[in-house]
């Protein structure tokens, strides 16, 4: 995969492969800034420790990710954005030897010979390492492998059929969601095209950028979807050349599909089902029924299985959890071996997802957690960590978070939270200080309280605490 890569951006130079806010990068100018970044990272990264590339999507991310690539080493996308405790508390586990960022550009230099030496990257080596929201209060570093990224985009090829098109970017590149439309265009000789994040706050922005894109396919989370069909001008004349979206992270909802069909006759819509821990997606379903939302069927070297607790498979129509068998499944979290939901099945390296779901007429449903994960606005959460987080705050006695859904969808986050006697401190101040811990989509409402209601059997009741939640 990664020589087919360094094949296309050497024999087609002039091809556009990123753009970003109005301007066009070409091969040669990501090719030229790769062997660069290569070069300088076999000479400061002798160890081949893994590299934290952080950034907001720009140029240099990219070629970033791919310069780790070819000298073998892992890379680590992290989002700018985060606060610098997060930031510290990610890099206290990989222990990067070297940490990219916008100043590359002027440290590696710009010699000759260009040509990449080889390419040092065995299909056992973890390629990336993607953070996600941990229960622990830690976040969780996800690993993935070559061999796993090469399945994902050889499978993503076929069921895209796209070449020398545009593919909308949404997703930071912190997101696995982002893995598909990074990589997909790199090998299929199209372009990847950058919606800046924060964009969605200026929608004339936005849909400027939709219309100039001339996109042809897009990789987008549900919740963004709707974002851009709340305005009716997100429609087939605004974007006459997308032909395909492909949705992945959450639950599509019918009323998604109805209107996104309305705007766009004819569009090709493809739900994909996983978890970053078996690399972006691992079932796909073509959804032409909005009374009909499966996530489908799994990719040729992949098998879900619905299991009851004994890990038995189940039959036709009964719920279970899915449990993701194959080629997929990362190679664990960082630093935490024997997590059991990592396992051996039948031989093959198995992934148990916490979803409950179900089979019918060959097809698989997704119906809900299991656990306390959410997805808020596409984002995954462990409402675990927001209250293990909480609870590092000396001047709270306890705290408990929970999640106010409408529809089945959630859509805010509560945290009720008692301070120790005399403490002082208001709602805003624990708002200001996790506001230094966690990323902002992560950040709950907060509301003080002097007893926690409990359950029969002594557990706090967070359905009564958010009964009377807005
Ligand atoms: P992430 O690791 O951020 O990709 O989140 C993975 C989780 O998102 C899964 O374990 C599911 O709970 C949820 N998810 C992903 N895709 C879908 C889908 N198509 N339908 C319903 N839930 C989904």
């Amino acid at each position: 995969m990664l020589h087919r890569i360094i094949h296309n951006l050497r024999t087609f130079p002039q091809d556009v492969c990123y753009e970003w806010n109005g301007t066009a990068y070409r091969n040669s100018e990501l090719y030229r800034l790769i062997c660069r970044i290569t070069r300088y990272l076999r000479k400061h990264n002798p160890s081949k420790q893994p590299v934290a590339v952080c950034g907001q999507k720009e140029f240099f991310m990219l070629a970033s990710f791919l310069a780790c690539a070819c000298a073998g080493m892992a890379y680590v996308p992290i989002d700018a954005s985060i606060p610098e405790e997060r930031k510290k508390r990610i890099l206290a586990q990989i222990r990067p030897v070297v940490t990219i960022d916008k100043t590359i550009e002027l440290l590696a230099e710009d010699g000759e010979p260009l040509d990449l030496p080889e390419i040092c990257m065995a299909d056992e080596d973890v390629v990336y390492i993607i953070f996600t929201s941990g229960s622990t209060g830690e976040p969780k570093g996800v690993q993935i492998t070559c061999r796993n990224l090469k399945s994902c985009m050889r499978w993503l090829e076929s069921l895209c059929r796209i070449e020398h098109g545009v593919i909308l970017n949404q997703a930071s590149y912190s997101f696995d969601l982002s893995v598909a439309d990074l990589y997909l265009p790199l090998l299929t000789r199209s372009s990847h095209f950058i919606l800046e994040q924060g964009i969605q706050k200026d929608y004339a922005r936005l849909f400027r950028a939709l219309q100039a894109s001339r996109a042809e396919m897009a990789v987008f989370t549900p919740s963004f979807l709707d974002l851009l069909l709340v305005d009716s001008s997100f429609n087939a004349e605004l974007m006459p050349q997308f032909k395909t979206v492909l949705l992945c992270g959450e639950k599509l909802t019918p009323k998604t599909v109805e209107l996104l069909f309305r705007r766009f006759p004819g569009i090709r819509l493809i739900n994909c089902y996983g978890p970053t821990e078996c690399t972006f997606a691992v079932t796909s379903a073509e959804i032409t029924d909005p009374t009909d939302i499966s996530i489908g069927t799994p990719k040729d070297d992949t098998d879900v299985y619905v299991v009851n607790d004994r890990m038995e498979a189940l039959g036709e129509g009964k719920i279970g959890e899915l449990l993701i068998v194959g080629e997929s499944v990362g190679k664990g979290y960082l630093n935490l071996t024997g997590d059991s939901r990592f396992f051996q099945y039948q031989g093959r390296n198995a992934f148990l997802t916490g979803d409950y779901g179900y089979r019918k007429n060959q097809k698989l449903y997704c119906i809900g957690r299991k656990d306390t994960q959410i997805k808020l606005n596409g984002y995954r959460i462990e409402l675990a960590e927001i209250e293990n987080t909480l609870h590092r705050f000396e001047e709270i006695e306890r705290a408990a978070v929970a999640a106010k859904k409408r529809d089945g969808k959630v859509t805010r986050i509560y945290a009720f939270v008692k301070m120790k006697p005399d403490s002082g401190l208001s709602a805003s101040d624990i708002r200001a200080w996790l506001k230094t811990e966690l990323p902002a989509y992560m950040i709950p409402r907060i509301q003080l309280v002097e007893q926690f209601p409990l359950t029969e059997n002594g557990k706090v009741d967070t359905k009564a605490l958010l009964e009377d939640m807005a």
